[in-house]
């Protein structure tokens, strides 16, 4: 009697095991996580449930030029109009409407138009919860993004949203203009739309996000910097790492963040490319520039796949392995 039971205990230990390992594994096949590239530092991130965007930007307006360059400048030849710092920030609503159909949550890495134009006109679309620093929910404020949608975070966070998780890393901005770009400026808070560029441009500090969605843990950058002790022991299986011209203002950029992150599986650069040219310019140029990134990491971790995205092309993740 007391032998049966603990066969049959054993039985069903053993059935439950293989139920629950199925059962996970029919999880992950039919939620297979797709990432897709907006362009500038944009991304869409789902499992076609739950969609969450990084800085998606998709106006690619012909806006000012960031300080020293950054990674963008007027094409030659660029008919389109021409945007100053005192024009009203005005979204390119067909070019989101044709792109962004649902996002459950905006993830906004600091408060620059080539990060945040667009956010206002998704987040009152989709209803979408925003999530970002003091200064970029102020710039939601201003366009009367509902207040509960607002989730206003300075880094460290660590916050469970149901099917993802989300870790708010403190980062800081690119070295634009050879080192000498600085900016302690937040968007104020009172502000009413429309708000001209300027006003939605004040930086406000600079995060990166680790997201942790179906066993994967993906690692957000919206630039070309870091603060080392904030990424050391993180273990992400895709980071999003920037990779514009600035980087090479940083001491030893993808040796040490290879090292620090202990060698993604993954890496998909980010904000190389021209972001003042429309979608369908060339970015053979800024394509060009990408080489030398792509060196850096196949020295600094040569297991680690890197594939440069297309804009809006599906990039899907393998089942992660633990
Ligand atoms: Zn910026
Ligand atoms: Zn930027």
């Amino acid at each position: 009697m007391v032998k049966s039971g603990f066969v049959r205990f054993v039985f069903m230990v053993f059935v439950l095991g293989t139920l629950a390992a199925q059962d996970q594994q029919g999880a992950e096949k039919s939620h297979p996580v797709v990432l897709k590239y907006l362009g500038t530092a944009g991304w869409e991130i789902t499992d076609g449930t739950t969609s969450i965007l990084i800085d998606p930007y998709l106006s690619r307006i012909n806006g000012p030029a960031p300080p020293g360059g950054g990674s963008g400048h007027s094409l030659a030849g660029d008919t389109r109009r021409v945007y100053g710092w005192g024009d009203v920030a005005s979204p390119d609503v067909a070019a989101i409407d044709s792109h962004i159909q649902r996002a459950d949550c905006i993830l906004v890495t600091h408060t620059h138009y080539d990060h945040i134009l667009d956010v206002p006109h998704i987040a009152l679309k989709t209803g979408a919860i925003v999530i970002g620093t003091e200064s970029t929910e102020n710039v939601m404020r201003a366009y009367g993004v509902p207040e509960g949608r607002l989730i206003t975070v300075r880094g460290g966070e660590d916050y469970e949203f149901g099917s993802f998780s989300l870790k708010v890393i403190p980062s800081i901005h690119s070295p634009l203009d050879h080192k000498h770009y600085f900016s302690s400026a937040i968007a104020p808070a009172g502000m009413k739309a429309p708000l001209t560029l300027e006003q939605i441009h004040p930086e406000g500090g600079t995060l990166a996000y680790l997201i942790r969605f179906h066993g994967h843990q993906i690692l957000a950058f919206g630039g070309m910097n870091y603060i080392e002790r904030e990424i050391v022991g993180l273990e992400p299986d895709v980071a999003l790492i920037g990779a514009g011209a600035s980087r090479k203002e940083i001491y030893d950029y993808s040796g040490r963040l290879m090292r620090d992150l202990r060698y993604p599986a993954l890496v998909l650069p980010t904000h190389w490319d021209n972001f003042l040219a429309p979608y369908g310019a060339s970015q053979q140029p800024a394509l060009d520039a990408l080489q030398s990134f792509l060196q850096e990491i196949a020295a600094a971790s040569p297991k680690t796949k890197v594939i440069v995205p297309k804009y809006f092309e599906a990039i899907p993740l393998e089942t992660p392995a633990k």
